[in-house]
């Protein structure tokens, strides 16, 4: 079996910093009211190795510690840490694999994001900031069975459809969310949660109004490219 020790020091110092990141990152999970009990998991890849960092699997978010975060090469095998890694592993690393640009993976079962893939259904593009955040609505991907990397496979799948999101909503199961890295991905996963409660609000007044496409895709653009400090 391949362990940390076989890798450059630079690629152990970036462990230790991304496990710090990662572990730091579940409590905004819990922050955020996105998780209950061991549910939901944060992975973020390393920029120095094909190895990815991701809780372990059933450990309580109170225990979690940076030491306790689990290291994986991209193939899902473990490469260092004292617990297995989490049941969603393979399909984080399936992600990685086949989405280039993507260095974070965040998967909840969020309430009303979870609610939506309950029913199948998309939410809706009715709020500017869907626009910004989504670039449309929020996708549902396929039912898929847990355990295997087909999670993965129904999420790349899904994103292939939907290019902007960086959220899609499992059909059954809840959001899988990608990022630039493992924060971005957490803020996706927050903003998938408020979006889908607010557009839950809105059915239950009336009709969604939708935005057109011509102008959800101008408010992406200066969101994604104007917007903020640059
Ligand atoms: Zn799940």
């Amino acid at each position: 079996m391949t362990t940390l020790n076989d890798y450059s020091p630079e690629v152990r110092a970036e462990v230790k910093q991304v496990r710090e990141v990662v572990s730091n990152l579940h409590e905004q999970l819990i922050k955020w009211n996105l998780v209950v009990w061991t549910a939901g998991n944060v992975s973020q890849r390393l920029h120095s190795a094909d190895l990815m960092v991701i809780k372990p699997s059933g450990v309580r978010y109170e225990y979690l510690t940076p030491a306790s975060m689990v290291v994986c090469d991209l193939d899902g095998n473990l490469v260092d840490g004292q617990e297995a890694p989490s049941s969603d592993t393979a399909s984080h690393a399936y992600i990685y694999r086949h989405c280039p640009d993507v260095y974070g993976v965040v998967h909840t079962h969020s309430t009303y994001a979870t609610a939506w893939a309950a029913t199948g259904q998309n939410i809706p593009c009715g709020l500017t900031m869907m626009g910004d955040e989504f670039g449309g609505p929020v996708p549902v991907g396929p039912f898929r069975l847990i355990g295997s990397e087909a999670i993965g496979e129904g999420v790349v799948e899904t994103l292939k459809k939907y290019p902007k999101s960086p959220a899609v909503l499992m059909q059954n199961h809840g959001p899988f969310t990608i990022g630039k890295d493992a924060e971005s991905a957490v803020k996706a996963a927050a903003m998938t949660e408020e979006v889908a409660h607010t557009m839950w609000a809105a059915r239950q007044l009336g009709d969604i109004i939708e935005i057109p496409q011509e102008d959800i895709d101008k408010l992406n653009d200066r969101y994604q490219n104007v917007y903020g400090q640059h």
